[in-house]
Formats: structure tokens, sequence, C-alpha cells
């Protein structure tokens, strides 16, 4: 008996694998993995790509299943099941893959490519031509897997694994491609079962490694993500979107300060009164467009960030006293010009104390204590002007 159904991937040897057994592998290796992104979906309904993924995949297995009973008796019905599924299933990975990168989906991503193939597969299909309508399923496949490729190749500076996630898809597409060609260049237009070629045979095993590859790398990415998107949060202020105080201390270790850095610290004047009288969310507004002045009014390499409630530092890695001193000004100067609305129209003052490093190599704890004194002097010595440390004031 031929326990192959004529279709061996290697014969001659002691074991040889066939056709039914890689069917069987690739339904259950989809089956579950499926199921792992369905269970990891549940554990994050926000990460809704691993549920469109799943679905996706599921609509493969059940092409799959389709293919292997239209290959024992080719009826009409089961094949339209078959070449429906396949480009169904693909447009759902699709999908999945723009959920991934945070891009809208709209019912034309699965609508458009499903009418294109199901228009050049089901009437051949019906007209006894099933040869055609493979090449048409195949050449949907391919497509999709092209495009949903290129956007992993597009992105492939987020993550390391993502240009491999990209060349899987692309050796997907490309098996694909192969088994509508092979039929193409054998002119098989009528099969009347399932294409028995090399291309088929190789397109199962691209399946196999592909669907279980892909399954895990967007698992491990996803991981990846997480893992960054958790650090990000840690070192960032909400509200501001500046770096926080412990973002700071990552970002500018306490390292010896050379006489060539400075450090200013920003305390914004009676901040307390303009809760008082124009409400919280006002102020909260306030300290957004000072963190978007400190923003805009520092150099390119200076460091801005909120040491929390309305005090702000900016650290300046690179720099004299002179050219600190214009750059604090100025941002002191850009709030002050402000008009903020309230209960009515109000403005916003700061004050700032700028510390500097010098040839006994201060920490950066010990500058931001001496800019704390300077700041100390400017409220002292009436807010809204810039202190810098060791008696040189400067009034705005
Ligand atoms: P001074 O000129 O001496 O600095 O007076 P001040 O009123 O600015 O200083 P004080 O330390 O008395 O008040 C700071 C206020 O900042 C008190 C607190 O309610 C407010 N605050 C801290 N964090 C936030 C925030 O995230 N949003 C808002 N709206 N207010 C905040
Ligand atoms: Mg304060
Ligand atoms: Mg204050």
């Amino acid at each position: 008996m031929d326990t192959c159904g004529g279709r061996c991937l290697a014969r001659g040897g002691v074991m040889a694998v066939d056709y039914g057994s890689l069917l069987l592998a690739t339904v259950i290796s989809g089956v579950c993995l499926s199921s792992t992104m369905i269970a990891f979906w549940f554990a994050s309904r926000r990460d809704v790509f691993k549920l469109t993924w799943a679905i996706g995949i599921l609509a493969l297995v059940a092409h799959v299943v389709a293919y292997s009973f239209y290959s024992r008796n080719p009826q009409a019905f089961t094949g339209a099941l078959m070449v429906a599924l396949l480009p169904l299933g693909f447009a759902f990975i699709y999908c999945a893959t723009r959920q991934f990168f945070a891009m809208p989906i709209r019912p034309r991503h699965v609508a458009v490519p499903m009418t294109v193939s199901l228009a050049l597969s089901l009437p051949p299909l019906f007209a006894g031509l099933d040869g055609v309508a493979f090449i048409a399923q195949y050449a949907a496949a391919t497509v999709l897997l092209v495009i949903s490729g290129n956007l992993y190749f597009k992105n492939r500076s987020q993550a390391g694994p993502l240009l491999l996630m990209a060349a899987l898809y692309y050796v997907a597409a490309l098996s694909f491609g192969l088994c509508g060609i092979v039929l193409l260049a054998n002119g098989e237009w009528i099969v009347n079962g399932v294409p028995d070629n090399w291309a088929e045979r190789v397109n199962i095993v691209v399946a196999i490694i592909g669907m279980t590859g892909a399954g895990a790398l967007s698992v491990a990415l996803d991981q990846t993500r997480l893992a960054q998107h958790h650090r990000f949060e840690a070192v960032t202020d909400p509200l501001t979107g500046l770096l926080n105080r412990r973002g700071m201390i990552l970002t500018v270790p306490d390292k010896a300060l050379g006489s060539y850095a400075a450090i200013a610290i920003f305390d914004l004047d009676h901040f307390k009164q303009i809760n008082d009288r124009h409400g919280h969310a006002s102020g909260d507004e306030v300290l957004v467009r000072f963190a978007n002045i400190l923003e805009d009014g520092k150099r390119n390499r200076d460091i801005a960030i909120r040491l929390g409630g309305e005090e702000f530092a900016l650290f300046m890695p690179r720099t004299d006293g002179e050219n600190a001193a214009s750059t604090v000004r100025r941002i002191c100067a850009m709030l002050a010009d402000e008009e903020f609305v309230g209960n009515g129209l109000y403005r916003c003052t700061v004050s700032a104390g700028i510390g500097f490093g010098d040839d006994r190599r201060p920490s950066v704890s010990d500058v931001l204590a001496r800019a704390d004194s300077a700041l100390y002097a400017a409220k002292k010595a009436g807010r809204n002007r810039v202190e810098i440390e060791g008696n040189l004031r400067l009034a705005i």
C-alpha cells in the first residue's frame, strides 16, 4: 500500500515523509500557534493584533483541511472553500501586521483582496479549470505576503528581529509564487485534485517553518516592545513628556563635571496661587507650555528634565557662563511672554539658578545643589530672575 498517497517528500530512505503527514503537521502547528496567540491576547486585550493574527492562522488551517478534502474528492464546493480561505487567512495576517505597527485597519483591507481573488478564482473553478483557480489563489497569497513583509521591512529599524520577520514573509511569498509559476509553466489549467509538483512540497515545508517562526518571532518582538515601553514610561513624565528625575539619573549619570558643563534649575513663581485662582487644569497647562518652551529654547545637546511639581532642570553638557546664562534668560523671557486662559487671562513667570562644573570636577549632585542655592537666591531677590552661583546676578 502506498502510504504517501502518491506524494512522498523523500523516497528510498529508511523513512519517507508523506504529504498527508506534512499537512497534518501544518494543521497541528497552526492550531497550537493560534491558541497560544489567543491566550496572549486574553492576558492583554490591548494587543488586538494577536487575535487578528490567530484568526488569520485559523483560516489558513481551515484552508489546509479543505485542500486535503479537495485532494481526495475534488468537488467545486470544497474547492471554493479552499480558494476563499487562503486569501482570507493572509488578509487577516496583513491586518494583524498593520495593527502590530499601530496602523489603522479598514474593512477594505480584507474586502479588496478577497473580492479580487475570488473574482479571479471562482469562475474558472466552477468552469472546471481548477488549475487556474489555484494560480489565482497563489497570486493573492503572494501579494498579501509581500505587502505584509514590506511593512516589517519598512519598520526594520524599530527592533532587530523585524528584518528576520520580513525575510520569513518574503520566503513564504516566494514559495507561493513558485507554486503558481510551476502550474503556469506546465499549462496545468485542469488539475482535478491538488497540484503535485516540487513547488507544492517546498511550499508546505516553508509554510510550517514560516508559520512557527513568525509566531515565535512576533511574541518575542512584542515582549521586546513591551519592555521598551515600560523603560520609556519609567523615565518619562506623563504630563509634559520630558525626562523625569529617574530619567535624569539614567541619562546624566552622577559623574564629575568640568568647567564646560552647567545645570540650571527653574521653579515657576507663585504657582500655588495659579492653581488656587485658575484651577489645577489651568496649572497643568502652564506646566506643559513651559516644558515646550524648555524644549524649544534649549540647544540640541541640552537635556530638559521635569524634576517634579513645578521644578524643571536643564543640563547643558557643553557651554560657558555667558551661553548658559543667555539660554536660561531666553527661556524665562519666553514664558513671561505667554498668556494663559483660566478665570480670566493671566501670565506666569519663572525663577532660575545656574550651577557650573569646574576644575575640581564636582559631581552632578554637587552642581545641582549649587544651582538650587542660586535658585533660592533668585526667589529671595524677588523672583522672575536668573541667578548664577557665586553671586553674579543677572536681572531678566
Ligand atoms: P514660589 O514662587 O516660592 O515657588 O511659590 P510656589 O507657589 O510656586 O511654590 P509652592 O512650592 O508653594 O507650590 C508649588 C505648587 O505646585 C503646589 C502644588 O500644588 C503645585 N503642583 C505640583 N505639581 C503639580 C502638577 O502636576 N499640576 C499642578 N497643576 N500643580 C502642581
Ligand atoms: Mg517649587
Ligand atoms: Mg514655585
